[in-house]
């Protein structure tokens, strides 16, 4: 994010065209576009499929409220088949919006009344861990754990606690993944317990945590997450709407620990970015809430664009493609092949800390010096320069404070990984380069 005043300096790429992993300036350059998008191109730019199943629908019905008891077809369509991809994890109901941030809105808002209507009122508290992300609305903003995003619009939500995330490269305790697991999701209990279970809602998490640098859990945190939520029965959301739909190597992140959560988020990789869309959906315990009411019990809540035509059509030919070219198959060897070069390039770089990801998400940790862990500060041009050289070499990729976020299409092939790696080597090069001489 940048600052308005920034805004005033220069002037911002203008892109007029993409084409698979590729996207084109008003100068007629092409970039290799790392950062698919935000995270969310997955089916690569100006897919033919999506395009004219977009434009199919445009000619039939462009929009109409799905409140109270109306439909479309391309809503309909898209439900049945989020419900068969999420059988696994047994999700059942699904309700849609327009972004990620509303999709955790309508997370949130949904768990609150669940615990309403079983007759757990107290139950309001939510917590989450540090270095969360979950969107730019209040109750998002609330549960996210990075304190740069409150200051200024505090104060939030009440009842929103942050815990410890199992970050294995930046943690006081220990360099086994397993006990770090085990140390985080201990305090995450003792918390719970502090705060009274019978105070919490639900606990939101993403599987794999993404803006906050790509935290990848050790395999054993989300199974004993689940078990601590069970323990105080609170409800566990999954906010997939990074790591849904294949990038990291699995259809979903919860899938990768084996986890079945109750409420899941999903936003970005749902239609790939063709046609802004968010959904929720929940399991039949969490929706057994309302059928077992006594009294009806609307949900005071949905927006004009819940189910939109459009881009429910467009997320029906993105997830065929999905499904039918095998992309989680390809972002796990994509996603293996990248970070095995990127940890080569490591192993001989002076200011590469760490790389860490799960397939087609992958972080960059930059450092002044890899003993003591320093990151570059906002004060420094290293980051902008490596942006930058890559920039120079065709490869669009994204800065995160001290971190390179590379979370490219997953239609990649290993010639565009060798291209992202080679120009991010020949990056980091020339800034060491330059470090040697000042
Ligand atoms: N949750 C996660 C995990 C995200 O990464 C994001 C966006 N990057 C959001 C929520 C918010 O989504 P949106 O920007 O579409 O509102």
């Amino acid at each position: 994010m940048i600052s308005p005043q920034e805004t005033l300096d220069g002037s911002p790429l203008v892109l007029v065209e993409g084409k698979g992993v590729y996207v084109k300036d008003i100068d007629e350059r092409w970039y290799l576009d790392a950062v698919g998008g935000l995270w969310n191109v997955n089916v690569g730019h100006n897919r033919p499929e999506v395009n004219q199943a977009i434009i199919d629908q445009l000619g039939k019905l462009s929009y109409y409220p799905t409140f109270g008891k109306t439909s479309n077809a391309p809503e309909i369509e898209l439900s049945v088949r989020l419900v068969e991809l999420l059988r696994p994890e047994g999700m059942t109901k699904v309700l849609y919006s327009t972004s990620g941030s509303d999709a955790v809105e309508t997370a949130l808002k949904l768990a609150r009344q669940y615990q309403v209507l079983i007759g757990q009122p107290r139950r309001t508290k939510f917590f989450s861990l540090k270095y969360g992300y979950h969107g730019v609305n209040f109750g998002g903003l609330s549960v996210s754990g990075n304190p740069l995003y409150h200051e200024v619009y505090e104060p939030l939500l009440p009842g929103c606690y942050q815990v410890e995330s199992p970050h294995l490269y930046r943690n006081p305790w220990t360099d086994d993944p397993e006990k770090l697991a085990v140390l985080c999701a201990q305090q995450l209990d003792r918390e719970i317990a502090y705060q009274g279970s019978q105070t919490v809602a639900a606990v939101i998490a993403e599987p794999v945590q993404g803006a906050g640098g790509v935290i990848v859990p050790p395999a054993n945190y989300w199974p004993l997450l689940r078990e601590v939520c069970d323990r105080h029965q609170v409800l566990l959301i999954a906010d997939e709407i990074v790591t849904g739909f294949g990038r990291t190597g699995q259809m979903f992140g919860s899938r990768l620990w084996g986890v079945k959560p109750d409420i899941m988020c999903f936003a970005k990789g749902i239609n790939a970015g063709y046609v802004p869309l968010g959904a929720t959906m929940i399991s039949d315990k969490v929706f057994a809430a309302w059928t077992a009411a006594k009294k009806k019990a609307p949900l005071m809540h949905g927006y004009t664009y819940s189910g939109h035509p459009l881009a429910c059509a467009a997320a029906n030919a993105v997830l065929e493609l999905v499904v039918r070219e095998r992309l989680p198959d390809n972002a796990a060897a994509r996603g293996q092949e990248m970070l095995e070069k990127l940890r080569r390039l490591a192993a001989a770089s002076s200011i590469i800390g760490d790389v860490r990801g799960r397939g087609l998400m992958i972080g960059i940790e930059f450092v002044r010096d890899k003993k003591t862990k320093q990151a570059f500060g906002p004060g420094d041009p290293e980051m902008n320069r490596i942006a930058q050289a890559c920039l120079e070499q065709n490869v669009l990729v994204r800065t995160l404070a001290n971190r390179i976020i590379l979370s490219p299409a997953l239609t990649l092939t290993s010639e565009h990984v060798d291209v992202i790696v080679n120009a991010l080597a020949a990056a980091v090069a020339g800034v060491e380069a330059a470090r040697r001489c000042t």
